[in-house]
């Protein structure tokens, strides 16, 4: 090569080392301050338990100090039998009780160290768990559409977990690895520093191994997690729909379906034994490869006179000592980067803006003067829609087209329409489910956006199509945290609903527990119980959106009756697939591909001859269909 080429190509190289270095450097820098903003939300558990964590790290220095002065007392012992000098034995009985008092304020301060130390991480963790809990309490249906249940209960356990073990065990191996480590290096070079040098060989090779293989356990640990949750899930379903196995003899089904997830389980979980099988015998064989050295060497320095027998004994139990604070080192930031990435995952959810949100909130509370005053006691349960159109973000076509029209106060009225027309949206409109465009839809004459939500919603009673009962008695489950209600109100909106004397029937009567850890309900007596709720309540606007879909009509007839005598003066908006029910209104409304078609009495819609009057003539030739196979059966 001729030589100006060599010289480039040297100076290229020495370029591109720089660069290299440079790069990693610049690299490294990014992923601390990486590191430093995931963390960033933890900062005030830190500072709220400041003097627990000062007390704690104080603690954890005297336990450290002690650790390094059993060595020393050793020494000396060691060195006073060689001598061999009068007063020996009463001299080690000295040596002997200055160790046990130490051994006790070891313990002691260990014991204190645990308390403080860890009882941090744990109100970590609590504070964590809350703070992640109420936020996702405000966030928008269209988040709980588009994130998995299972993703959030992910990062509810596992991730608060990693993050809770960064700020405990991450915090101890931090400072048991810098305090404890250099303290006894340095103990090591004020005995022999040849000695110290050589026996510090295989420290870096501990540190990266403990690395390797902690990263190795922290993603198989993961895994063994992952699967573990698929065996619960599936565990779950194969009780839950235990009766829909049985009803089409799938047991076996279900069975193979079990044991394959239990296999893969088994599977990952024997990944994880061998990699931490493997973990403790090498880092053993590496110190123990050291402890050899020291030996060899040491003992021939001893020999020498190079070096005391006490002091030879010393540097052993150092030596010793160091394994801990290496492998911490190690440790440490596998935890730290664990860490790092759960919180990463949890400010995600942090991150996630409430779609709908209080008027002029950004982020935060809303500044009151942002809010008209809220007036609940003068509600009048008027709604107007004003040219109402809403877009579904997953879909082109709008939903609703140009929706006008008023409801009065105390008045009932129906929405009728094919499925798909738009009626359940535009319900879920007025308690603002949905994020509706401005000046779109009043309540009492103003904008259901300028109004702060709880307002609004403290006003509507909603009863959906999907009913849901909670872990819980009856009486819970109607008075839904609602503080002045007494049983006998209670008791009267399950009459009300038309399951009372269901209620009656049970043995603890309201006391019963329902759901998971209770008795199962039908789905027409969940659907009562969930009226029942809503009768409590007692809403000026009741929304029913299909919410009597499961019991019969007859029974369907009777609760409405007791509804609307109940609620005369209020306003009650009604979704339902029965005509029976709809006409009853006072005025109905017809929707068609989600713009209003129709609008009348039940008599002058069917005098129409229009969608309204079709549904109608449907409906009856499929009741009259329905009797005559009863007829013929
Ligand atoms: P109805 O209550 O009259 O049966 P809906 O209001 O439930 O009608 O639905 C109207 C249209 O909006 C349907 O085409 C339905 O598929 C669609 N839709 C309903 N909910 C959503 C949603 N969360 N995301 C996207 N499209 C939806």
């Amino acid at each position: 090569m001729p030589r100006a080429a060599r010289g480039r190509a040297l100076s290229d190289l020495k370029n591109h080392t720089f660069f290299m270095k440079a790069s990693s450097l610049k690299n490294l820098t990014a992923s601390l301050s990486a590191t430093r903003k995931n963390f960033q939300p933890l900062w005030v558990y830190f500072v709220r338990n400041r003097w627990a964590l000062v007390a704690g790290v104080l603690s954890l220095l005297v336990v450290d100090f002690l650790l390094l002065m059993i060595p020393l007392i050793i020494k000396n012992a060691i060195n006073l039998l060689v001598v061999q000098a009068p007063g020996t034995g009463a001299l080690l009985v000295k040596q002997g009780i200055t160790i046990g008092i130490i051994a006790l304020f070891i313990a002691l301060f260990r014991y204190v160290w645990r308390h403080l130390l860890l009882g941090h991480s744990r109100k970590v963790e609590q504070g964590l768990r809350n703070r992640l809990y109420s936020h996702v309490q405000t966030l928008s249906p269209s988040f709980f559409q588009n994130t998995k249940t299972g993703d959030l209960m992910a990062r509810a356990i596992n991730d608060i977990n990693a993050v809770r073990m960064a700020c405990g065990m991450g915090l101890v191996a931090l400072v048991d690895g810098l305090v404890l480590g250099t303290s006894a290096i340095g103990f090591m070079i004020s005995i022999d520093w040849r000695l110290a040098l050589i026996s510090l060989i295989p420290a870096p090779v501990v540190v990266v191994f403990t690395r390797m293989l902690a990263n190795q356990m922290s993603a198989r640990f993961e895994r063994v997690q992952k699967t573990f949750s698929d065996l619960t899930e599936q565990a779950r379903e194969g009780f839950a729909g235990i009766r829909v196995i049985k009803a089409h003899e799938r047991e076996e089904w279900a069975y193979h379906r079990m044991e394959a997830r239990g296999e893969r389980y088994v599977g990952e979980s024997m990944h994880l034994a061998r990699t931490l099988a493997l973990f403790f015998p090498l880092m053993s064989l590496i110190t123990n490869a050291g402890l050899a050295v020291v030996i060899l060497l040491g003992g021939r320095y001893a020999i020498l006179g190079t070096i005391t027998p006490g002091g030879f004994v010393a540097f052993i139990s150092y030596l010793n000592l160091l394994t801990w604070p290496v492998m911490a080192m190690g440790w440490v930031i596998s935890l730290i980067q664990r860490g790092s990435a759960s919180m990463r995952r949890i400010n995600g959810v942090f991150d996630a803006v409430p779609e709908i949100q209080d008027p002029g909130k950004e982020n935060g509370r809303a500044p009151e003067s942002h809010l008209e005053k809220s007036s609940p006691g003068k509600t009048s349960g008027a709604i107007r829609f004003s040219e109402l159109s809403f877009q579904y973000p997953s879909r082109t076509e709008f939903v609703l087209k140009d929706v006008n029209f008023k409801i009065r106060p105390g008045e009932t009225i129906a929405i009728a329409g094919r499925v798909g027309s738009g009626k359940t949206t535009l319900l879920q409109t007025i308690p603002r489910l949905l994020n509706v465009p401005g000046e779109t839809v009043f309540v009492d004459g103003r904008d259901i956006l300028k109004l702060p939500l709880a307002t609004l919603r403290k006003q509507i009673g909603f009863v959906s199509q999907d009913v849901f009962i909670f872990s819980d008695t009856v009486f819970n489950n109607v008075a839904f945290g609602k503080g002045d209600v007494t049983p006998e109100d209670v008791i009267h909106a399950l009459d009300v609903a038309g399951i009372g004397e269901e209620v009656d029937a049970l043995d603890n009567g309201l006391d019963t527990l329902l759901g998971e850890r209770g008795i199962t309900l039908s789905g027409g007596q969940r659907q009562r119980l969930t009226i029942a709720r809503a009768v409590v309540g007692d809403f000026p606007i009741l929304i029913l959106d299909d919410a009597l879909s499961m019991v019969d009509t007859r029974t369907e007839e009777g609760i409405l009756n007791r509804i609307l005598d109940l609620r005369r003066t209020r306003t009650n908006v009604i979704v339902s697939h029965r005509v029976s029910t709809i006409r009853r209104a006072d005025r109905i409304f017809v929707l068609d591909h989600g713009s209003l078609k129709e609008e009348g009495t039940h008599e002058s819609l069917i005098h129409l001859g229009g969608i309204y009057a079709a549904l109608y003539e449907e409906q009856l030739l499929g009741e009259e269909f329905e009797e005559g196979e009863v007829n013929s059966s």
